[in-house]
């Protein structure tokens, strides 16, 4: 082999992200047997906050049919990372940039008749098919040829001689919620417009509509293949979505003591002194704040663990820093490891309780977290995780 990957791209800072990959193996296996149907694993965002490239070499090795993107950038980062396996940039496209994908081999969602013109003139005009999905709106009211009128676009993009119809898909709206009745409307939509094909007697493309609420509670919308993301992750969409399948968070999010000082009681912390002591207590503060994706929101709201046990955010979470009630009695030491999602002994704070301390949902919790936080990899198959690109 080449290069070893320095899959330990952690600097020493005491706070980092951790990333399990064999949770992520685990998930992935997981939902594609609930699915019965190859995954296209959603990496946007940074592998949502989970580390782009590494994961998206890891979920390689582990064999997985597909990787989905939401800009061409991602998808070209993981071209150069050595990443192979087909990959789909989901998002909209810009008439300047077409030329990029077919470059750099990225399936494109072609979302309108006009889009396919443009795929079509980059196409021809460097002499090299595109590989295209067709994006139907079935009731999210965002990119897409409403279904029910699809019958021209589809027809034009099976007959185009640059395009190569791979996919045809839709996103839905309400599946994270198991009681919602849009995502059964959506479904008949799609597959309304998917006759399309048959009347043309095209060849069916791959169908793909379920997101990670969709395989979740809604098995009949996993069709031809499913686009997980944050369940690939081992996070619940929405705090109404149901654990039908057993996932394994894959991140936990950590730091260390950096300061402890018993403040007196009447005496306040932090910016805008918004909590006061009531009895003298032992304050530690951390050293990660709002400048890490750390939101904000959560001051007075949050909690950490610290040698075991749970304690409150208290004041204003800072950019860099914010301090945490360890009790009139508690202890604790400089060194000492905290964890703000994820688990310490018996205890555990999942990304789902923090999105709800900070009024979020766990995809903004995790997409959040920045580049300024190490990331660091265990598990996996050291000889699978491949070479970085030169
Ligand atoms: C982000 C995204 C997904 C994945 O959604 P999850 O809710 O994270 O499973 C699937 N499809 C499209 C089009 C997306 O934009």
């Amino acid at each position: 082999m080449s290069v070893p990957h320095t899959r330990t791209e952690a600097n020493d800072r005491p706070t980092r992200i951790r990333v399990d990959l064999d949770a992520l193996s685990h998930n992935l296996r997981a939902l594609q047997r609930h699915a019965g149907v190859p995954v296209m694993g959603i990496v946007k965002a940074n592998a949502y906050g989970h580390g782009l490239v590494p994961v998206a070499l890891h979920l390689q090795a582990q064999g997985i049919a597909q990787l989905g993107v939401a800009f061409v950038e991602e998808g070209i980062a993981l071209r150069r990372a050595g990443i192979t396996v087909p990959i789909l940039v989901l998002g909209g496209i810009h008439a300047p940039q077409v030329t990029q994908f077919l470059t750099h081999d990225l399936e494109v969602t072609v979302s309108s008749i006009d889009k396919l013109k443009q795929v079509e003139h980059a196409a021809e005009s460097i002499g090299r098919k595109a590989v295209i999905h067709l994006k139907l709106d079935t009731g999210m009211e965002r990119i897409g040829v409403h279904s029910e009128k699809s019958a021209a676009f589809i027809a034009a993009a099976v007959a185009s001689p640059w395009c190569i119809v791979k996919g045809v898909y839709s996103h839905l709206a309400c599946a994270d919620d198991p009681a919602s009745p849009m995502t059964r409307e959506q479904l008949q939509r799609f597959l309304a417009a998917c006759e399309h094909f048959d009347r043309l007697g095209a060849p069916m493309p791959l169908r793909h509509l379920a997101n990670s609420g969709g395989v979740l509670h809604f098995p009949e919308t996993c069709l031809d293949m499913v686009r997980p993301g944050i369940a690939l992750y081992g996070v619940l969409p929405d705090p109404a979505s149901q654990a039908t399948v057993v996932l394994q968070p894959a991140l936990s999010l950590v730091s260390k003591v950096v300061y402890f000082k018993v403040v007196q009681a009447g005496r306040t912390v932090s910016y805008g002194a918004t909590w006061t002591a009531a009895q003298d207590t032992r304050v530690i503060t951390l050293p990660i704040g709002y400048g890490d994706g750390y939101p904000r929101s959560l001051s007075s709201r949050g909690e950490v663990l610290v040698r075991g046990g749970r304690h409150p955010i208290i004041g204003r979470v800072c950019m860099d820093q914010f301090m945490v009630d360890v009790g009139p009695h508690g202890t604790a030491y400089n060194g000492d490891e905290v964890v703000l999602i994820g688990r310490q002994g018996e205890a555990a704070i999942p990304c789902e309780a923090v999105a709800q301390a900070a009024g979020t949902i766990p995809y903004e919790i995790l997409t959040g977290l920045n580049e300024r936080i190490p990331r660091e990899y265990s598990g996996g198959h050291a000889a699978s995780i491949g070479t970085p690109a030169a």
